[in-house]
C-alpha cells in the first residue's frame, strides 16, 4: 500500500476572499509543503474564465509540465470536468476529451470521469466515447446521490466493457453519503481500484472535510485497502475545508491536512 499524502490541487481552491487560484500557482504552494503527489483538478474548466478555456490553454499545460520537471512532482492523476446537473451531458463532451488529453501529456496514469445517470448500457456508450478520443485510463468514481451510479457493482459491471481502459476510483464521502459499507466495496472493485478521492463527512452532506472530522470508519477503509493489495496513493479531495478560511492562511489548512493523513494509520 503507498501510504503517501497525495490532494487533489483543490485542496485550496476556495478562500473566503473567493479568489480563483490557478493550478500553476496551487502546485508550488503544495511542493513547498513537501507535497509531491498531485491530481490535476480539470474541473477548473468548468469556471468560464479559467485559462484552460481560451487560447492560453496550450501554455498553462506546458507550465504545468515544466513546473512537474523543476521540482520533481507525481502528477498521480486528474479530475475530468463534468456535466454540470440541468445541462445536456454531451455539451461537455469537448472538454472531457480535451482534459483526458492534457492528463495523458502531463504524465497522469488515469483521470476520473464521472458517470452519467444510473444506467448502465447509457454508461458504457457514455464512455465508449472518451477511449475512443484519448489513450488514457479512465476511472469511473461512484456518485453520492441514488439517481446515480454510486455502487462497486454497477462500476464494475461499466468496467466489464472494456477492462484495459476502464477503472474504478473510490469517493469515501460519496460512499458514506449513500451509507454503503465502505470496506465492502473496496472489497467488490478489488484489483478494478486504481485511485481515491479521500474526504469525510456526516452522511447527511457531502462536505469534503478531512478524515477523521466526519463519522467514516476509516480502519474499515484502511483494513479494505490493505486487504486488496491496493497501490495507489491516497488522493485527498477536501476543497471545502478552506471555504471559510482567508489564503493568509493556506499553510495552516495544508498542514491539518498532512496531520490528519498521519492520524489514518
Ligand atoms: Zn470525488
Amino acid at each position: 500500500m503507498v501510504d503517501e499524502f497525495s490532494t487533489n490541487t483543490n485542496l485550496l481552491a476556495f478562500n473566503k476572499e473567493h479568489i480563483d487560484r490557478d493550478m500553476d500557482e496551487l502546485v508550488r504552494v503544495y511542493a513547498s509543503h513537501g507535497i509531491r503527489n498531485l491530481d490535476l483538478n480539470f474541473c477548473e474548466m468548468m469556471r468560464p474564465s479559467s485559462r484552460l478555456n481560451d487560447k492560453r490553454a496550450e501554455d498553462y499545460i506546458k507550465t504545468l509540465g515544466e513546473i512537474k520537471e523543476e521540482l520533481g512532482l507525481n502528477y498521480v492523476q486528474a479530475h475530468a470536468p463534468y456535466p454540470v446537473r440541468g445541462t445536456k451531458p454531451s455539451d461537455w463532451d469537448g472538454k472531457i476529451i480535451k482534459a483526458l488529453n492534457y492528463a495523458y501529456e502531463l504524465g497522469c496514469p488515469h483521470i476520473v470521469v464521472h458517470p452519467t445517470g444510473k444506467d448502465i448500457e447509457e454508461n458504457i456508450r457514455y464512455y465508449e466515447r472518451f477511449i475512443k478520443e484519448s489513450d488514457i485510463i479512465i476511472a469511473i468514481e461512484n456518485m453520492e446521490s441514488p439517481e446515480e451510479i454510486s455502487e462497486a457493482e454497477e462500476i464494475n459491471e461499466i468496467i466489464k466493457s472494456n477492462p484495459k481502459r476502464l477503472k474504478a476510483l473510490l469517493d469515501t464521502g460519496h460512499a458514506h453519503m449513500r451509507a454503503l459499507d465502505i470496506k465492502k466495496e473496496i472489497l467488490t472493485y478489488g484489483e478494478n481500484l486504481v485511485g481515491l478521492h479521500i474526504h469525510d463527512n456526516d452522511g447527511k452532506s457531502d462536505q469534503h472535510l478531512f478524515p477523521l472530522m466526519g463519522t467514516i470508519n476509516w480502519k474499515d477503509v484502511i483494513e479494505g485497502l490493505s486487504e486488496i493489495g491496493y497501490k495507489g496513493y491516497f488522493t485527498y479531495e477536501t476543497m471545502y475545508y478552506s471555504r471559510e478560511k482567508s489564503i493568509k492562511d493556506e499553510d495552516d489548512v495544508i498542514d491539518k491536512a498532512i496531520d490528519s493523513f498521519h492520524h489514518l494509520f
